[in-house]
């Protein structure tokens, strides 16, 4: 008996890091997964490839976060094949990193774009599609509430947009049962933000942990989020960070 089986979960940019490794995991608990990429086709593919073979259901859409028509047309696909939607997972993400006179509004409409206007789209769509009792995630960052070093305004602010998102989300659907839920990582180890990258060691010096995040770490909390036992955690913003806020 898996914890998810007969659930449908939706990962908005499932392809490659932290968004692949949930995938795997509700996959692994037993849901049907559908899950979003936009330049990583190969990856998504092989992703699907790897569930599949081990007896799991998975079916990779390419939908652009940034398109709100991708968004909600990759959802309704994803509800015609599996039924329903029980679990959203928005995940996809992008970091403009650069100090007050380097970003360009360009970078900042995208941030807004991906990290933000994509979560209430994709919740709005999913949540047509929702029985009682599922469950909205977000991944936010910790950089919500510490943003410890310069360039990572525009950024930070698009992940503290989140938190107020989850919080009135959580009001809106807490009558039909359904949970939201914003996990704000700290560093993990993915293509954005690589353990041995130029900003790892300042990172590091950041951390009670002094070490970095696995996606693995991030995606069994997503997965303890997503299934029976959480039922009474909505509305709240959640630190998986090795102490880089403490
Ligand atoms: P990666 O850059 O390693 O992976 C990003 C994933 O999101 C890819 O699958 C990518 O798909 C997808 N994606 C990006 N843009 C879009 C888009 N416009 N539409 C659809 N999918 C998209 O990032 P991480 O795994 O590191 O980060 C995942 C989330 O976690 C992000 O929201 C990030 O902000 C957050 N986070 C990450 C931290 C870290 O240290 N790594 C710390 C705190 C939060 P494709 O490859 O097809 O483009």
């Amino acid at each position: 008996q898996y914890a998810l089986q007969s659930k449908a979960a939706f990962v908005q940019g499932g392809s490659r890091g932290i968004g692949a490794a949930i995938v795997q995991r509700l996959a692994s608990e037993g849901a049907s997964v559908a899950f979003t990429y936009v330049s990583s086709e190969d990856k998504a593919q092989a992703l699907v490839k790897t569930i599949e073979a081990s007896g799991g259901k998975a079916l990779a859409i390419k939908a652009d976060s940034a398109n709100e028509s991708s968004v909600r047309s990759a959802i309704d696909s994803a509800a015609k094949a599996f039924g329903k939607i029980d679990i959203l997972v928005n995940n996809a993400g992008v970091l403009a990193f650069g100090e007050i006179d380097a970003l360009t509004m360009d970078d900042f409409d995208r941030t807004i774009a991906i990290n933000v206007r994509s979560v209430f789209v994709a919740s709005q769509q999913a949540a047509r599609h929702m029985p009682d009792g599922g469950r909205i995630i977000t991944i936010g960052s910790v950089n919500a509430d510490r943003m410890p070093f310069q360039g990572g305004a525009v950024y930070a602010m698009s992940k503290s947009a989140i938190v107020g998102l989850t919080k009135g989300l959580a009001r809106d659907l807490g009558p039909r049962g359904i949970t939201v839920n914003n996990v704000q990582p700290g560093p993990v180890d993915t293509d954005m933000n690589p353990a041995d990258g130029e900003m790892a060691d300042g990172m590091r010096s950041y951390m009670a942990l002094n070490r970095y995040g696995k996606d693995s770490e991030i995606a069994s909390f997503v997965a303890y989020l997503s299934g029976p036992e959480a039922g009474y955690i909505t509305g709240a913003n959640l630190t998986i960070d090795g102490g880089f806020g403490a």
